[in-house]
């Protein structure tokens, strides 16, 4: 009998367990959608775990992970350049230090509210947890709409956000880096602010620019990460990316380079999108039109059929799912893919779906996917590349150094190959082969709840 294998009735009392803690959770954030989804999602696995090991249930860790050690909410008053006043909110999470200073991005979007902030602080401590580096879990962001506005707009918006948040943030404290909205011209508006505040505290910030302390490979590393990630699972069943149809939601950082390093092994990449619509290229996508439209010029990827007349543009970017590909990577936003898509893609066959976006799938569109046996690389692991780098970003900039392209991404590999390896081990060892959502979520918790134990009742 192994270790783990525990009774019925004790794994039937943790369950039990589990909904009573969640809906306290429940009725403790009420309207909290994203935040509830967040915390069911890692909670629906952690019944075996419980049953196996009753002290976290006497420790109570379930309860004390889902309250955050500290939420910020902040005024963040700008001029924008017809010289009115704006007002938006500003908030920041300090979700979890077990394992570290507080670690992730800040978003820029007006969907941003208390909910989406907790829901990404929450998933953040976990996946931080699997990278295997020494950070807690946060996140942070803004209502503000960076669409459109011009440089000087987003800078003095970024000034004021930073004029409140620095005195919560700092490199041994917690080190913010991008998000939706968030990429390097934000960073660095955020990074100058805060130095004229408080100095040059490099580790402060990830997802710098190169000549200023960022690490090589950053930029790539999401994307890149996924595609990593999503290799192992095939390889798992002697498949590869080699002459794949791949469907990549979104056309942000993670997108593009989820699409590079996937032509680079081989795939065929068909569609990507933005928030109005996809284009479909049955020649294949080129990323460097995308890229330069979305990263230097800024407009919209309807755009692309310009410069590509066999490409087709379709407004309405959930539908993106209705193409047929073998394989899916959601890159663009939470429940971007919901359960109706999920059929979808399933019925035309698809092998294998690798989130790089934060919950992209809705919880009835991964239970599709793990009922058809489709291989499912679940956010909080096959997204995890970024925030690994960024750890790499913090450790070059406490010795003082720069590693190669090369020398980041071969430990970017290793990362996502461990991250892969703990969530199969853990799945197995807690009877769900092949569930690597309950696997990478297993995984992550059981470290960060033994470092929660060891600190005492905090
Ligand atoms: N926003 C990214 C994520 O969701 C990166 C966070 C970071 O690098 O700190 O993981």
């Amino acid at each position: 009998m192994s270790t783990n294998t525990v009774e019925n009735k004790d794994l039937e009392n943790a369950k039990r367990y589990v909904q009573t803690v969640y809906d306290a959770v429940v009725a403790r954030n009420p309207h909290e959608r994203e935040f509830q989804d967040a915390v069911k999602e890692i909670f629906d696995s952690l019944a075996p775990v419980l049953a196996a090991n009753p002290h976290y249930i006497e420790q109570r860790i379930l309860e004390r992970m889902a309250e955050p050690e500290r939420m910020i909410t902040f005024r963040v008053p700008w001029v924008d350049d017809r010289n009115q006043i704006q007002v938006n909110r500003g908030f920041r999470v300090q979700f979890n230090s077990a394992l570290g200073p507080y670690k992730g991005g800040l978003r820029f979007h007006p969907s941003v509210n208390a909910s989406i902030i907790k829901f990404l602080g929450f998933e953040q401590i976990f996946k931080n947890a699997l990278t295997g580096q020494p950070i807690g879990g946060g996140k942070g962001g803004s209502d503000f709409d960076p669409k459109g506005k011009s440089d000087l707009e987003i800078m003095r918006f970024t000034q004021s956000f930073i004029t409140e948040l620095y005195r919560h943030i700092g490199p041994d404290i917690d080190v913010p880096a991008g998000d939706i909205g968030v990429g390097g011209r934000e960073i660095g508006y955020m990074f100058g602010q805060y130095k004229r505040i408080r100095g040059n505290e490099a580790g402060v910030f990830t997802g710098k620019g190169v000549g200023y302390g960022g690490s090589l490979t950053r930029t790539e590393a999401t994307g890149y990460g996924c595609v990593y990630f999503v290799q192992e699972m095939l390889g798992a069943r002697g498949d590869s990316f080699m002459d794949k149809t791949v469907v990549v939601s979104g056309s942000g950082n993670v997108s593009i380079y989820a699409m590079q390093k996937a032509a680079e092994l081989g795939a065929t990449i068909v569609a990507c999108s933005d928030s109005d619509g996809y284009i479909y290229d049955p020649d294949g996508i080129n990323i460097n039109t995308v890229r330069r439209l979305k990263e230097v010029e800024r407009r919209r990827i309807s755009e692309y059929v310009a410069e590509h007349p066999r490409a087709t543009y379709h407004p309405g970017s959930q539908n993106i799912w209705n193409i047929k590909c073998d394989i899916a990577l959601p890159c663009a936003t939470q429940n971007e893919l919901d359960e109706k898509s999920a059929h979808i893609l399933v019925e035309n066959g698809v092998k294998a779906i690798g989130e790089g976006a934060n919950m992209p799938s809705t919880l009835q569109a991964i239970d599709v996917f793990h009922s058809s046996g489709v291989l499912f690389g679940p956010a909080k692991a096959a997204n995890a590349g970024g925030v690994a780098v960024s750890a790499l970003e913090m450790s070059q900039n406490s010795m003082r150094l720069s590693w190669t392209f090369e020398e980041v991404d071969a430990k970017l590999k290793t990362i996502m190959n461990n991250i892969y390896r703990q969530s199969v081990d853990a799945s197995e060892a807690y009877g769900h082969a092949g569930n690597l959502l309950m696997g990478a979520n297993i995984a992550g918790f059981k470290k960060v709840a033994n470092a929660m134990i060891a600190q005492g009742v905090v």
